[in-house]
């Protein structure tokens, strides 16, 4: 076996989260090694997102074809070529994959090892017959899709995120097992390219959402014709000559559901098996890796950052952790996690996006709170673009200080930035009152939404004795 490696920090894996982590940390000119099973950057996850994203930008792309009549659009036949959709989906995903080369890692002072990276002990991974003893290690595996316990699934031909790109044509009609996040995404997309689409879920749609802003991502669905049912239990999976038949069983009795393609996106599982984490004493559950508030796992030595440390992450998330890591393990930095500023966005039509809490978490932590609201339909940009359904939805203390906020509506994923700063800033809901921004702009509805806040005290006899007396004064 070859001499061991010491470098100061060893990242594993090679995606979005730890690649992030061994930048940063080479860039300050600390030695780092990233152990990689596969092509840097996650080809397949990359392949994912962008697969959903691109889905996503034809289908409204079609949607506003088929209801531009308002702006004098006439196009009585057009079609979708799928194949020029899958080109445009490798095309995204190599520029996704493109800042994580090899080159420029080499360039920044990584060095970058191949192979499936395990424990020996404590202080030691080994792979690839490589024995890495670093001072720091960083576990950033990511999660793989999960199949859910579902009889006779693991048998029928299905498709998952990291497969959907291999789809040569539009599906006839679409069974879709998980209505998270991506899986309603997901559904929306394939309608409007022309599927029939039926979503499945044992649970309830969009269930980490505000309820009252997803039933309005939800509603859109239904009036563009996905059928959506939740709360019920699929007891069976198969394949019957070229249909896929689910067998469902609903409080009404069962039910079947016949379609030409499945597709699961019903959660992703840690990547922690080929770790060996017990060999160095590190805590997991289900859903990852178990880690304090500075990212350090019960192993003190080791950090865990990304998906593989949460049931539901995300790119951002990822990056976050990633800048934490280095400023704790580098530069011995206080650092503290705050999932209150960690926005999260489905990439429906309209979005959905929310930061801080949710009405009901606010309710148990500050108890008096406020709900401040301004609907899309009384923004002028939303009037102009024809984009009129969902409201921002603001909590805040009794105080004004701001809790949590969810958008429904056109371009929420851009809109939440801010209210994500502002939650972070421990802003006031005056300061956002008091934003300027432009006309017309979709930010007007936050804004509006802010200055309702004061409605009540403007309206109060006091303020209207305040102002008679100043009034006297000339
Ligand atoms: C369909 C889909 C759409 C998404 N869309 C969005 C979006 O719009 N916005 C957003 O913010 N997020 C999105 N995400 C989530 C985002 O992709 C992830 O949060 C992010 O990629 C997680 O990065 P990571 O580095 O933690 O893990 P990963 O990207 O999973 O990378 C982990 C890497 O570690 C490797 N590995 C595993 N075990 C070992 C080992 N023992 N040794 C060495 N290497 C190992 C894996 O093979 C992989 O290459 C989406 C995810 C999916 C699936």
């Amino acid at each position: 076996m070859a001499q061991p490696l010491t470098p100061d920090i060893c990242v594993i894996g090679a995606g979005s989260a730890g690649v992030a982590a061994a930048s940063a940390a080479a860039a300050f000119g600390v030695p780092v090694v990233l152990i990689a099973n596969g092509r840097l950057g996650d080809e397949s996850r990359n392949a994912a997102t962008a697969s959903t994203k691109v889905l996503a930008a034809a289908a409204e792309r079609v949607h506003a074809v088929r209801n531009g009549g308002c702006f004098g659009l006439q196009a009585a036949r057009f079609g979708v070529d799928f194949a020029a959709i899958g080109e445009r989906v490798r095309e995204v995903a190599d520029v996704l994959a493109g800042n994580d080369t090899r080159p420029r890692l080499a360039a920044l002072g990584v060095r970058v090892m191949e192979g499936e990276a395990r424990f020996a002990d404590p202080r030691t991974v080994v792979a690839d017959d490589v024995t890495v003893a670093a001072r720091r290690f960083v576990i950033a595996t990511g999660t793989a899709p999960a199949l859910p316990p579902i009889p006779g699934l693991a048998d029928t031909p299905h498709l998952t995120t990291d497969t959907m790109s291999d789809l040569a044509a539009c599906p006839r009609h679409l069974i879709v097992i998980g209505a998270g996040a991506s899986g309603i995404a997901l559904a929306q997309a394939f309608r409007r390219l022309g599927a029939a689409v039926t979503v499945l879920d044992s649970a309830a749609p969009l269930s980490g959402s505000d309820p009252e802003c997803a039933a309005i991502v939800l509603d859109a669905l239904a009036q563009e014709g996905v059928t959506l049912r939740t709360g019920v239990e699929i007891a069976q999976v198969h394949r019957d000559l070229a249909r896929i038949v689910v067998e469902i069983k609903t409080p009404a009795g069962r039910d079947t559901i016949e379609g030409s393609h499945l597709l699961v996106v019903a959660g992703r599982r840690p990547n922690v098996e080929s770790l060996a984490l017990d060999a160095a004493g590190i805590r997991y559950q289900p859903d990852g890796i178990v880690i304090d508030s500075r990212l350090r796992t019960s192993n003190k030595r080791v950090y865990a950052i990304g998906d593989v440390t949460v049931a539901a992450g995300s790119h951002h998330l990822g990056h976050h952790h990633a800048e934490l890591v280095v400023r704790h393990a580098v530069f011995r930095q206080r650092v503290a996690v705050d999932a209150g500023i960690i926005p999260a966005v489905t990439f429906t039509d309209p979005e959905l996006a929310q930061v801080g809490m949710l009405e009901t978490e606010a309710r148990e932590h500050a108890g008096a709170i406020r709900v401040l609201r301004w609907p899309y339909r009384n923004n002028h940009r939303a009037r102009i673009e024809q984009a009129t359904k969902g409201h921002i939805k603001i909590v805040t203390d009794r105080r004004g200080d701001i809790l949590g906020v969810t958008i429904v509506g056109a371009e929420a994923g851009e809109a939440i930035a801010a209210w994500a700063l502002a939650i972070g800033q421990k802003l006031n809901i005056g300061a956002m009152a008091g934003l300027v921004v432009p006309y017309p702009s979709y930010g007007e509805v936050g804004k509006r939404a802010a200055m309702t806040y004061f409605m009540r005290g403007l309206t109060s006899s006091r303020v209207r004795r305040i102002i008679g007396w100043l009034r006297r004064l000339g």
